[in-house]
Protein backbone atom coordinates (compact mmCIF):
# COMPACT_ATOMS: atom_id res chain seq x y z
CA UNK A 1 0.00 0.00 0.00
CA UNK A 2 2.50 2.62 0.99
CA UNK A 3 4.89 1.68 -2.36
CA UNK A 4 1.78 2.02 -4.35
CA UNK A 5 1.21 5.78 -2.41
CA UNK A 6 4.73 6.79 -3.18
CA UNK A 7 4.20 5.31 -6.65
CA UNK A 8 1.92 7.84 -7.22
CA UNK A 9 3.15 10.55 -5.63
CA UNK A 10 6.51 9.76 -7.39
CA UNK A 11 4.26 9.74 -11.02
CA UNK A 12 2.44 13.25 -9.64
CA UNK A 13 5.98 14.50 -9.58
CA UNK A 14 6.96 13.14 -12.73
CA UNK A 15 4.02 14.59 -14.73
CA UNK A 16 4.36 18.02 -12.77
CA UNK A 17 7.86 18.54 -13.50
CA UNK A 18 7.12 17.81 -17.28
CA UNK A 19 4.07 19.56 -17.14
CA UNK A 20 6.04 22.92 -15.60
CA UNK A 21 9.19 22.52 -19.14
CA UNK A 22 6.44 22.84 -21.41
CA UNK A 23 4.29 25.23 -19.51
CA UNK A 24 7.10 27.48 -18.35
CA UNK A 25 8.87 27.48 -21.47
CA UNK A 26 7.69 29.15 -24.23
CA UNK A 27 6.34 26.24 -26.98
CA UNK A 28 4.57 29.53 -29.05
CA UNK A 29 5.78 31.08 -32.33
CA UNK A 30 6.10 34.72 -32.41
CA UNK A 31 3.64 36.89 -34.22
CA UNK A 32 4.11 38.93 -37.45
CA UNK A 33 3.18 41.60 -38.49
CA UNK A 34 3.78 43.56 -41.38
CA UNK A 35 2.51 46.84 -42.72
CA UNK A 36 1.88 48.51 -45.16
CA UNK A 37 -0.10 45.46 -46.66
CA UNK A 38 -0.79 46.30 -50.02
CA UNK A 39 0.04 43.33 -53.05
CA UNK A 40 1.84 46.57 -54.92
CA UNK A 41 4.81 48.33 -53.39
CA UNK A 42 7.13 51.06 -54.89
CA UNK A 43 10.91 50.54 -53.81
CA UNK A 44 10.84 53.59 -51.39
CA UNK A 45 7.93 52.25 -49.46
CA UNK A 46 8.82 51.80 -45.72
CA UNK A 47 7.93 49.16 -44.71
CA UNK A 48 7.88 48.23 -40.82
CA UNK A 49 7.72 44.54 -39.28
CA UNK A 50 6.66 43.72 -35.87
CA UNK A 51 7.36 40.96 -33.79
CA UNK A 52 5.98 39.45 -30.54
CA UNK A 53 6.43 36.83 -28.15
CA UNK A 54 5.48 37.28 -25.08
CA UNK A 55 6.84 33.91 -23.85
CA UNK A 56 10.44 34.38 -24.39
CA UNK A 57 10.98 37.52 -26.41
CA UNK A 58 12.33 38.18 -29.67
CA UNK A 59 15.73 36.98 -30.98
CA UNK A 60 16.10 37.74 -34.35
CA UNK A 61 14.03 39.25 -37.29
CA UNK A 62 15.04 38.85 -40.86
CA UNK A 63 13.15 39.60 -44.22
CA UNK A 64 14.57 38.26 -48.14
CA UNK A 65 13.43 38.82 -51.37
CA UNK A 66 13.57 36.54 -54.08
CA UNK A 67 13.03 37.06 -57.37
CA UNK A 68 13.87 34.49 -60.23
CA UNK A 69 17.48 33.10 -59.32
CA UNK A 70 17.76 36.53 -56.91
CA UNK A 71 17.96 35.95 -53.26
CA UNK A 72 18.70 39.14 -51.52
CA UNK A 73 18.37 40.07 -47.17
CA UNK A 74 16.97 43.14 -46.71
CA UNK A 75 16.95 42.95 -42.97
CA UNK A 76 19.09 40.75 -41.12
CA UNK A 77 18.64 42.14 -37.08
CA UNK A 78 19.04 40.00 -33.85
CA UNK A 79 18.34 40.97 -30.31
CA UNK A 80 20.10 40.75 -26.72
CA UNK A 81 18.40 40.39 -24.74
CA UNK A 82 15.13 39.82 -26.20
CA UNK A 83 12.43 42.05 -25.82
CA UNK A 84 8.85 41.38 -25.75
CA UNK A 85 8.42 42.61 -28.42
CA UNK A 86 10.52 44.42 -31.61
CA UNK A 87 9.80 46.17 -34.83
CA UNK A 88 12.37 47.50 -37.44
CA UNK A 89 11.83 49.56 -40.24
CA UNK A 90 12.90 48.72 -44.12
CA UNK A 91 12.80 49.64 -47.62
CA UNK A 92 13.66 47.53 -51.07
CA UNK A 93 15.70 50.77 -52.54
CA UNK A 94 18.83 48.60 -52.57
CA UNK A 95 18.02 45.16 -53.14
CA UNK A 96 18.19 45.36 -56.55
CA UNK A 97 14.35 44.46 -58.10
CA UNK A 98 12.96 44.99 -61.04
CA UNK A 99 9.31 45.88 -61.46
CA UNK A 100 7.19 42.56 -61.64
CA UNK A 101 6.17 39.84 -59.31
CA UNK A 102 8.67 38.89 -56.25
CA UNK A 103 8.17 36.82 -53.06
CA UNK A 104 8.96 38.25 -49.33
CA UNK A 105 9.96 35.88 -46.45
CA UNK A 106 10.00 36.98 -43.16
CA UNK A 107 11.31 35.31 -40.03
CA UNK A 108 11.46 35.74 -37.19
CA UNK A 109 12.74 33.54 -34.25
CA UNK A 110 12.02 33.62 -30.41
CA UNK A 111 14.63 33.15 -27.69
CA UNK A 112 12.75 29.92 -26.55
CA UNK A 113 15.05 26.61 -25.36
CA UNK A 114 12.74 24.77 -27.48
CA UNK A 115 14.07 22.77 -31.29
CA UNK A 116 16.73 22.15 -29.11
CA UNK A 117 17.78 25.76 -28.19
CA UNK A 118 17.41 27.12 -31.53
CA UNK A 119 13.87 28.90 -31.07
CA UNK A 120 10.60 28.56 -32.54
CA UNK A 121 10.69 30.03 -35.65
CA UNK A 122 7.75 31.90 -37.67
CA UNK A 123 7.73 31.90 -41.77
CA UNK A 124 5.84 34.45 -43.51
CA UNK A 125 5.97 34.37 -47.14
CA UNK A 126 4.16 37.28 -49.36
CA UNK A 127 4.08 37.24 -53.02
CA UNK A 128 4.28 41.26 -54.51
CA UNK A 129 4.67 43.17 -57.43
CA UNK A 130 6.95 45.58 -57.03
CA UNK A 131 5.86 48.85 -58.76
CA UNK A 132 8.00 52.26 -59.58
CA UNK A 133 6.65 53.99 -61.85
CA UNK A 134 4.51 56.94 -60.20
CA UNK A 135 0.84 57.92 -61.11
CA UNK A 136 0.39 59.98 -64.13
CA UNK A 137 -1.85 63.43 -63.86
CA UNK A 138 -3.70 65.54 -66.14
CA UNK A 139 -4.95 69.10 -64.63
CA UNK A 140 -8.40 69.36 -66.50
CA UNK A 141 -9.39 72.86 -65.29
CA UNK A 142 -8.36 75.75 -66.75
CA UNK A 143 -7.93 79.29 -64.38
CA UNK A 144 -7.05 79.15 -60.80
CA UNK A 145 -7.17 82.33 -59.20
CA UNK A 146 -7.75 82.02 -55.74
CA UNK A 147 -7.92 85.31 -53.37
CA UNK A 148 -6.32 85.50 -50.29
CA UNK A 149 -8.85 83.76 -47.35
CA UNK A 150 -10.50 81.96 -50.20
CA UNK A 151 -10.94 78.82 -52.27
CA UNK A 152 -9.55 77.50 -55.08
CA UNK A 153 -10.94 73.99 -57.21
CA UNK A 154 -9.41 72.22 -59.40
CA UNK A 155 -10.61 69.32 -61.51
CA UNK A 156 -7.70 66.49 -62.49
CA UNK A 157 -7.12 62.92 -63.33
CA UNK A 158 -5.10 60.34 -62.01
CA UNK A 159 -3.89 57.01 -64.10
CA UNK A 160 -4.65 54.69 -61.62
CA UNK A 161 -6.40 54.10 -58.31
CA UNK A 162 -4.83 56.37 -55.52
CA UNK A 163 -3.78 55.69 -51.82
CA UNK A 164 -4.27 59.56 -51.20
CA UNK A 165 -4.77 62.93 -53.46
CA UNK A 166 -5.47 66.25 -52.89
CA UNK A 167 -3.48 69.80 -52.96
CA UNK A 168 -0.66 70.61 -50.89
CA UNK A 169 -0.71 74.24 -49.69
CA UNK A 170 2.15 74.97 -46.87
CA UNK A 171 1.68 72.63 -44.09
CA UNK A 172 -2.09 71.90 -45.01
CA UNK A 173 -3.51 69.11 -47.30
CA UNK A 174 -6.52 68.98 -48.84
CA UNK A 175 -7.83 66.15 -50.29
CA UNK A 176 -9.42 65.53 -53.73
CA UNK A 177 -12.57 63.11 -54.25
CA UNK A 178 -12.97 60.91 -57.09
CA UNK A 179 -16.17 61.87 -59.11
CA UNK A 180 -19.01 59.68 -60.41
CA UNK A 181 -17.10 60.24 -63.57
CA UNK A 182 -13.88 59.01 -62.67
CA UNK A 183 -12.25 62.28 -62.63
CA UNK A 184 -11.25 64.11 -59.15
CA UNK A 185 -11.89 67.40 -57.83
CA UNK A 186 -10.50 69.34 -55.01
CA UNK A 187 -11.46 72.05 -52.99
CA UNK A 188 -8.51 73.67 -51.39
CA UNK A 189 -8.15 76.78 -49.25
CA UNK A 190 -5.66 80.05 -49.39
CA UNK A 191 -5.25 80.48 -45.84
CA UNK A 192 -5.91 84.13 -44.65
CA UNK A 193 -2.67 84.28 -42.75
CA UNK A 194 -0.57 82.86 -45.66
CA UNK A 195 1.34 85.56 -47.23
CA UNK A 196 0.41 85.63 -51.02
CA UNK A 197 3.77 84.90 -52.01
CA UNK A 198 3.99 81.86 -49.95
CA UNK A 199 0.42 80.39 -51.84
CA UNK A 200 2.22 77.88 -53.45
CA UNK A 201 -0.42 74.81 -54.24
CA UNK A 202 1.00 71.71 -55.69
CA UNK A 203 -1.49 68.67 -56.62
CA UNK A 204 -0.30 65.12 -55.07
CA UNK A 205 -1.25 61.59 -56.02
CA UNK A 206 0.07 58.93 -54.35
CA UNK A 207 -0.73 55.54 -55.71
CA UNK A 208 -1.53 52.29 -54.16
CA UNK A 209 2.09 51.29 -54.34
CA UNK A 210 3.16 54.24 -52.55
CA UNK A 211 4.86 55.84 -55.75
CA UNK A 212 4.06 59.84 -55.68
CA UNK A 213 3.61 62.61 -57.95
CA UNK A 214 3.90 66.22 -56.96
CA UNK A 215 2.77 68.49 -59.71
CA UNK A 216 2.61 72.42 -60.06
CA UNK A 217 -0.28 73.61 -61.89
CA UNK A 218 -0.82 77.01 -63.18
CA UNK A 219 -2.81 79.54 -60.55
CA UNK A 220 -2.75 83.16 -59.63
CA UNK A 221 -3.01 84.10 -55.84
CA UNK A 222 -4.93 87.16 -55.29
CA UNK A 223 -3.83 89.41 -52.59
CA UNK A 224 -6.55 91.09 -50.30
CA UNK A 225 -6.48 93.95 -48.03
CA UNK A 226 -7.87 93.28 -44.84
CA UNK A 227 -9.90 95.74 -42.32
CA UNK A 228 -8.18 96.81 -38.68
CA UNK A 229 -10.82 96.61 -36.05
CA UNK A 230 -10.59 97.76 -32.57
CA UNK A 231 -12.47 95.59 -29.77
CA UNK A 232 -13.12 96.82 -26.68
CA UNK A 233 -13.23 94.42 -23.65
CA UNK A 234 -15.43 95.77 -21.08
CA UNK A 235 -15.55 94.77 -17.20
CA UNK A 236 -19.38 94.34 -18.24
CA UNK A 237 -18.80 92.49 -21.15
CA UNK A 238 -16.25 89.96 -19.14
CA UNK A 239 -18.82 89.61 -16.13
CA UNK A 240 -21.63 88.48 -18.24
CA UNK A 241 -19.74 86.33 -20.89
CA UNK A 242 -16.56 84.68 -19.34
CA UNK A 243 -18.85 82.51 -16.34
CA UNK A 244 -20.00 80.40 -19.57
CA UNK A 245 -16.24 79.21 -19.59
CA UNK A 246 -15.68 78.66 -15.27
CA UNK A 247 -16.16 75.28 -15.64
CA UNK A 248 -13.45 74.57 -18.42
CA UNK A 249 -10.58 76.37 -16.68
CA UNK A 250 -11.46 75.23 -12.73
CA UNK A 251 -9.69 78.14 -10.38
CA UNK A 252 -8.92 80.59 -13.64
CA UNK A 253 -10.96 83.39 -11.12
CA UNK A 254 -9.58 86.22 -13.02
CA UNK A 255 -11.75 87.34 -15.40
CA UNK A 256 -9.18 89.15 -17.81
CA UNK A 257 -6.93 86.13 -17.87
CA UNK A 258 -9.45 83.80 -18.18
CA UNK A 259 -10.53 85.88 -21.60
CA UNK A 260 -7.50 85.95 -22.73
CA UNK A 261 -6.88 82.43 -22.55
CA UNK A 262 -10.50 81.59 -23.87
CA UNK A 263 -9.49 84.27 -27.04
CA UNK A 264 -5.97 81.85 -27.33
CA UNK A 265 -6.47 78.24 -26.28
CA UNK A 266 -9.96 77.54 -26.51
CA UNK A 267 -10.07 79.44 -29.84
CA UNK A 268 -6.77 76.53 -31.42
CA UNK A 269 -8.43 73.83 -29.36
CA UNK A 270 -11.96 74.76 -31.72
CA UNK A 271 -10.23 75.37 -34.59
CA UNK A 272 -8.46 71.83 -34.25
CA UNK A 273 -11.78 70.40 -33.96
CA UNK A 274 -13.05 72.24 -36.95
CA UNK A 275 -10.44 70.43 -38.84
CA UNK A 276 -11.62 66.91 -36.86
CA UNK A 277 -15.21 67.66 -38.44
CA UNK A 278 -13.94 67.88 -42.05
CA UNK A 279 -12.02 65.05 -41.95
CA UNK A 280 -15.41 63.39 -41.75
CA UNK A 281 -16.67 65.13 -44.30
CA UNK A 282 -18.90 63.36 -47.10
CA UNK A 283 -16.98 61.46 -50.02
CA UNK A 284 -19.83 62.97 -52.60
CA UNK A 285 -20.96 67.00 -52.72
CA UNK A 286 -24.00 67.00 -50.63
CA UNK A 287 -24.92 70.86 -52.10
CA UNK A 288 -26.46 71.53 -55.60
CA UNK A 289 -24.07 74.45 -56.45
CA UNK A 290 -26.30 77.50 -55.73
CA UNK A 291 -25.32 80.36 -53.80
CA UNK A 292 -25.28 80.20 -50.08
CA UNK A 293 -28.23 81.31 -48.37
CA UNK A 294 -27.55 84.84 -46.20
CA UNK A 295 -29.21 85.13 -43.04
CA UNK A 296 -31.90 87.64 -44.47
CA UNK A 297 -32.62 90.96 -43.74
CA UNK A 298 -28.88 91.52 -42.16
CA UNK A 299 -26.66 93.99 -41.49
CA UNK A 300 -22.82 92.78 -41.86
CA UNK A 301 -21.56 93.89 -38.17
CA UNK A 302 -18.04 92.30 -39.03
CA UNK A 303 -16.00 91.11 -41.89
CA UNK A 304 -13.89 88.07 -42.55
CA UNK A 305 -10.11 88.58 -42.07
CA UNK A 306 -10.23 91.70 -39.84
CA UNK A 307 -7.57 92.08 -37.94
CA UNK A 308 -9.05 92.28 -34.68
CA UNK A 309 -6.64 94.30 -31.60
CA UNK A 310 -8.51 93.69 -28.55
CA UNK A 311 -8.43 97.01 -25.84
CA UNK A 312 -8.97 96.86 -22.01
CA UNK A 313 -8.86 100.03 -20.19
CA UNK A 314 -6.69 101.59 -23.20
CA UNK A 315 -4.28 98.54 -23.07
CA UNK A 316 -3.67 95.99 -26.06
CA UNK A 317 -4.74 92.69 -24.42
CA UNK A 318 -4.61 90.68 -27.72
CA UNK A 319 -4.65 90.01 -31.43
CA UNK A 320 -7.15 87.84 -33.56
CA UNK A 321 -8.25 87.65 -37.01
CA UNK A 322 -12.30 87.29 -37.40
CA UNK A 323 -12.51 84.08 -39.45
CA UNK A 324 -16.40 84.93 -40.47
CA UNK A 325 -19.06 87.45 -40.70
CA UNK A 326 -21.16 89.16 -38.59
CA UNK A 327 -24.82 89.71 -39.33
CA UNK A 328 -27.19 91.25 -37.01
CA UNK A 329 -30.93 91.04 -37.58
CA UNK A 330 -33.64 90.65 -35.06
CA UNK A 331 -33.35 89.09 -31.78
CA UNK A 332 -33.70 85.73 -31.68
CA UNK A 333 -33.93 85.85 -35.60
CA UNK A 334 -34.49 82.37 -37.14
CA UNK A 335 -31.40 80.99 -38.81
CA UNK A 336 -31.33 78.85 -42.74
CA UNK A 337 -28.84 76.59 -43.89
CA UNK A 338 -26.54 78.53 -46.22
CA UNK A 339 -26.94 74.90 -48.50
CA UNK A 340 -27.89 71.01 -48.39
CA UNK A 341 -25.87 68.98 -46.33
CA UNK A 342 -25.65 66.78 -42.93
CA UNK A 343 -25.53 68.41 -39.40
CA UNK A 344 -21.82 67.64 -38.30
CA UNK A 345 -22.53 68.76 -35.06
CA UNK A 346 -24.82 70.72 -32.92
CA UNK A 347 -24.04 72.10 -29.51
CA UNK A 348 -21.83 74.40 -27.24
CA UNK A 349 -18.41 74.76 -29.19
CA UNK A 350 -16.34 76.70 -27.24
CA UNK A 351 -16.05 81.16 -28.42
CA UNK A 352 -18.75 79.87 -30.95
CA UNK A 353 -21.02 79.05 -28.35
CA UNK A 354 -24.12 77.11 -29.45
CA UNK A 355 -23.74 76.23 -32.86
CA UNK A 356 -24.20 73.98 -35.82
CA UNK A 357 -21.84 72.81 -38.05
CA UNK A 358 -23.08 72.05 -41.22
CA UNK A 359 -21.07 69.50 -43.96
CA UNK A 360 -21.86 69.87 -47.44
CA UNK A 361 -19.37 67.45 -48.25
CA UNK A 362 -15.47 67.29 -50.00
CA UNK A 363 -14.23 69.22 -46.91
CA UNK A 364 -17.09 72.18 -47.76
CA UNK A 365 -18.47 73.10 -44.18
CA UNK A 366 -20.50 76.12 -42.83
CA UNK A 367 -20.62 76.80 -39.48
CA UNK A 368 -23.62 78.98 -37.30
CA UNK A 369 -22.47 80.45 -33.92
CA UNK A 370 -23.72 82.41 -30.95
CA UNK A 371 -27.13 80.44 -30.90
CA UNK A 372 -29.68 80.69 -28.51
CA UNK A 373 -31.43 77.85 -29.48
CA UNK A 374 -30.75 74.87 -31.74
CA UNK A 375 -33.27 73.17 -33.71
CA UNK A 376 -31.37 70.40 -35.19
CA UNK A 377 -29.02 67.45 -33.72
CA UNK A 378 -25.81 65.51 -35.70
CA UNK A 379 -26.83 63.71 -38.24
CA UNK A 380 -29.77 65.23 -39.39
CA UNK A 381 -30.15 66.02 -43.50
CA UNK A 382 -30.69 69.69 -44.47
CA UNK A 383 -32.13 71.09 -46.85
CA UNK A 384 -30.67 74.88 -48.33
CA UNK A 385 -33.61 76.95 -46.25
CA UNK A 386 -33.98 75.06 -43.74
CA UNK A 387 -33.98 76.38 -40.14
CA UNK A 388 -31.18 75.33 -37.70
CA UNK A 389 -32.31 77.35 -34.58
CA UNK A 390 -32.37 81.04 -33.56
CA UNK A 391 -29.59 83.86 -32.93
CA UNK A 392 -28.39 84.60 -29.48
CA UNK A 393 -24.92 86.02 -28.13
CA UNK A 394 -23.74 82.78 -26.30
CA UNK A 395 -19.85 82.27 -26.55
CA UNK A 396 -17.84 85.04 -27.11
CA UNK A 397 -20.21 87.42 -28.39
CA UNK A 398 -21.02 90.49 -27.40
CA UNK A 399 -24.96 90.93 -28.89
CA UNK A 400 -27.51 89.04 -30.95
CA UNK A 401 -26.31 88.02 -33.67
CA UNK A 402 -25.17 85.16 -36.09
CA UNK A 403 -21.55 84.61 -36.53
CA UNK A 404 -21.18 82.93 -40.27
CA UNK A 405 -18.18 80.52 -41.14
CA UNK A 406 -17.39 78.64 -44.27
CA UNK A 407 -14.60 76.29 -43.85
CA UNK A 408 -13.10 74.25 -46.44
CA UNK A 409 -11.07 70.92 -44.98
CA UNK A 410 -11.25 72.94 -41.39
CA UNK A 411 -10.05 75.86 -42.39
CA UNK A 412 -11.85 78.98 -42.21
CA UNK A 413 -12.28 81.02 -45.47
CA UNK A 414 -14.19 83.92 -46.80
CA UNK A 415 -18.41 83.11 -47.12
CA UNK A 416 -18.29 86.33 -49.61
CA UNK A 417 -17.53 84.23 -52.66
CA UNK A 418 -20.09 81.61 -51.47
CA UNK A 419 -22.55 84.12 -51.68
CA UNK A 420 -21.88 84.80 -54.94
CA UNK A 421 -23.78 82.33 -57.88
CA UNK A 422 -21.19 84.19 -60.53
CA UNK A 423 -18.41 82.98 -58.45
CA UNK A 424 -19.58 79.69 -57.80
CA UNK A 425 -20.26 79.03 -61.21
CA UNK A 426 -16.91 80.35 -63.12
CA UNK A 427 -14.47 78.59 -59.91
CA UNK A 428 -16.18 75.14 -58.66
CA UNK A 429 -19.32 74.25 -60.76
CA UNK A 430 -17.36 73.83 -63.82
CA UNK A 431 -15.25 71.57 -62.00
CA UNK A 432 -17.62 69.14 -61.65
CA UNK A 433 -18.81 68.55 -65.50
ZN1 LIG B 1 -17.90 86.77 -35.43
Amino acid sequence: MKKTVFGIIALLVLLGAAAGYFFLTDGEKPLVTLLPDSPKVSPKREYIVEAADSGSGIRAISVMVVQGDKRITVLDKTFSPSPPQAGEAFTLEGAGLKDGPFEMVITATDNSIHEFGGGNVTEVHKTLTLDSIPPVVGILSQAHNVRQGGVGCIAYSVSEDTESTGIVVGDLFAPGFKLPNGHYACLFPFPVTMEPADFKPRLKAVDMAGNERIVDFRHQAVARKFKADTMNVSDSFLQSKMPQFFEFYPGMNDLLQLYVTVNNDLRRENAKTLRELAAKTAPELLWDKKSFLRLPNAAPMAGFGDRRTYVYQGREIDKQTHMGVDLASLENAQVPAAAGGKVAYAGFFGIYGQAVVLDHGLGLQTIYSHLSQIAVKEGDQVKRGDILGNTGATGLAGGDHLHFGVMVHGIEVSPIEWWDQHWIDDNVADRFK
